[in-house]
């Protein structure tokens, strides 16, 4: 065997870099806090109903390099289903007026010309925004190796779209819907409240509005767990040692290279190099006690801003959904759910699309809703409970108002919270895309390595702003990259799915 390699964290990172280190001949453990696989990308069986957590789309489900990590992974194998949603979202308030956001860009724009035909220029050209990113796809090598080639290939796709980056870049949604210069007060109102409420890169927005036109941006029938569970399948083909129910609390340091860890009951294991592909907080400031930083890491975990964790509330319920899309935002004012203002609304996901959810004539829907960490951070013990019951009680009266007479039908009713996410997988303040992606830090990423320690990496969502489960698993394939650079051998792909 190869050199011994310790991941911590059997998230999709850390799957990756193990499937991709296992191929190239490494002896990899994953050592995994959670008894699963899968770490935020998972979801659970309650009486015959599963609720996901994580999966809404997956940018790559059609092609580019994003697909082929997909293929290599075991995410996306040809028995794979993926669909392709018409409406991304339906977005109601409390006057019941609405507000469609269309996957395809032509009929968006149609459907927008239509509600405000005085606004025809400004919509006209942020559509066209949106069809010009088209040529963008992102690097299949890590800044350390890419070539030449590499940048010229990039430079093809970006420069149709360079203008429209230049002049987006340091905006965003607010600033950018506001330079388009819509009047309209309904069109205005959507877009603030949806995405200018949020300090959220209109880059980022425009892209992602052009990978759901390019049907790139598809859902995996499944969702999340079945997802985790066919990487964490391929690894274990691969030779990969899986070992759940292991916290890790210290990355052993000797003369500044890493050369082991200690869990928390006490057993120390040593490698030959550690990868961390844990949460990248509890990396830096807590296994590794803060000893190693960098400017850009001070400032990430000191000045970015992050995602505001969220409250799931799912339901089984003993018949078919109905809902006229899958997704529905209601946008309301001056109302809580439990303890939590939802001024920025929630939203209602009908998982009718998706039938391995629910038994046969059954379904599952989720309302979310963000829900600032610091209200949860010193919820404890009876408090807590008392607050998922009225959380339970409020969502259940809402869902009512939205399906009459719904409320007999629920069977099953479950409260996943921030703090849900923090114990199941500890990442820092329930963010669970990590740093929100800024017009200051959307183009920017932290190193996977520490400046003075040796032998040891970090990957995962934390080092790119936006997270998601492409990066993860996109810096997972890079650090095998790397390390077989640094060995002298040949990188070698997974067989494709
Ligand atoms: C509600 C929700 C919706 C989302 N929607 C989407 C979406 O539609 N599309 C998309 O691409 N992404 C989505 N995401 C984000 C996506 O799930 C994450 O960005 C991605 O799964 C992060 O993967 P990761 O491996 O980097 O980190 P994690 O999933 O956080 O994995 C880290 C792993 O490390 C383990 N760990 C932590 N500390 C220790 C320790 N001390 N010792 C041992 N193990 C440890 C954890 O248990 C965990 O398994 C969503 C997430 C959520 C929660």
């Amino acid at each position: 065997m190869g050199k011994k390699i310790i991941i911590i964290g059997g998230g999709v990172a850390g799957l990756s870099a193990g499937i991709y280190l296992q191929r190239n001949g490494y002896d990899t453990e994953i050592l995994e806090m959670h008894r699963i696989a899968g770490g935020q990308c998972t979801a659970w069986e309650r009486r015959g109903y599963r609720f996901d957590y994580c999966l809404h789309w997956l940018v790559g489900t059609a092609f580019g390099p994003f697909h082929d990590l997909w293929r290599e992974t075991g995410v996306i194998t040809d028995d794979t289903e993926i669909i392709n949603h018409e409406v991304h979202t339906r977005i109601v308030d409390d006057n019941g007026e609405d507000f469609i956001v269309y996957t395809d860009i032509d009929r968006w724009e149609e459907y927008l010309i239509d509600l405000a035909p005085e606004d025809m220029k400004a919509i006209r050209k942020m559509c066209g925004h949106m069809r010009r990113g088209k040529g963008l796809l992102p690097f299949t090598n890590p800044p350390e190796l890419r070539t030449a080639g590499d940048y010229l290939r990039g430079l093809k796709g970006i420069l149709p779209a360079l203008p429209m980056i230049l002049r987006l870049n340091k905006k965003n949604c607010r600033d950018y819907f506001r330079n388009l210069g819509i009047r309209n007060p309904r069109i205005s109102m959507f877009f603030e409240t949806l995405y200018g409420a949020r300090d959220f890169s209109a880059v980022v927005f425009v892209m992602m509005l052009t990978w759901f036109n390019q049907k790139n941006a598809g859902y995996l029938i499944g969702g999340s767990l079945p997802l985790a569970q066919r990487m964490a399948e391929k690894y274990r083909s691969l030779g990969g040692r899986f070992t759940g129910g292991t916290r890790v609390e210290t990355i052993i340091v000797e003369r500044d290279r890493a050369a082991g860890v200690r869990t928390v009951d006490g057993h120390t294991l040593r490698g030959d190099c550690i990868i961390s592909a844990a949460d990248g907080h509890a990396t830096i400031f807590d296994m590794l006690g803060g000893k190693y930083l960098t400017e850009r890491i001070r400032e990430a975990y000191g000045n970015w801003g992050l995602f505001t964790p969220l409250v799931q509330v799912s339901f089984g319920i003993d018949r078919k959904g109905n809902s006229p899309c899958p997704v529905q935002t209601h946008m309301t004012r001056g109302r809580s759910i439990g303890s939590t203002p939802v001024d920025l609304g929630y939203s209602l996901t009908d998982y009718s699309f998706d039938p391995t959810m629910a038994p046969e004539g059954k379904s599952v829907m989720v309302m979310r809703f963000e829900s600032p960490w610091d209200l949860w951070n010193d919820l404890e013990g009876e408090a807590y409970g008392e607050e998922k019951a009225r959380i339970a009680a409020d969502a259940t009266a809402l869902l009512e108002s939205h399906h009459p007479g719904i409320g007999r039908h629920i069977e099953v009713t479950d409260v996943a919270t921030p703090k849900t996410g923090v114990r199941h997988t500890g990442v820092w303040k329930g963010s669970y895309e990590g740093f929100m992606p800024s017009p200051r830090n959307y183009s920017s990423s932290i190193a996977m390595t520490l400046p003075g320690l040796d032998r040891f990496y970090m990957i995962g969502q934390w080092l790119y702003p936006g997270g998601g489960i492409p990066p993860a698993v996109q810096s997972g394939r890079w650090v095998a990259q790397l390390l077989c650079k640094n060995d002298g051998k040949k990188f070698l792909t997974p067989e494709r799915g």
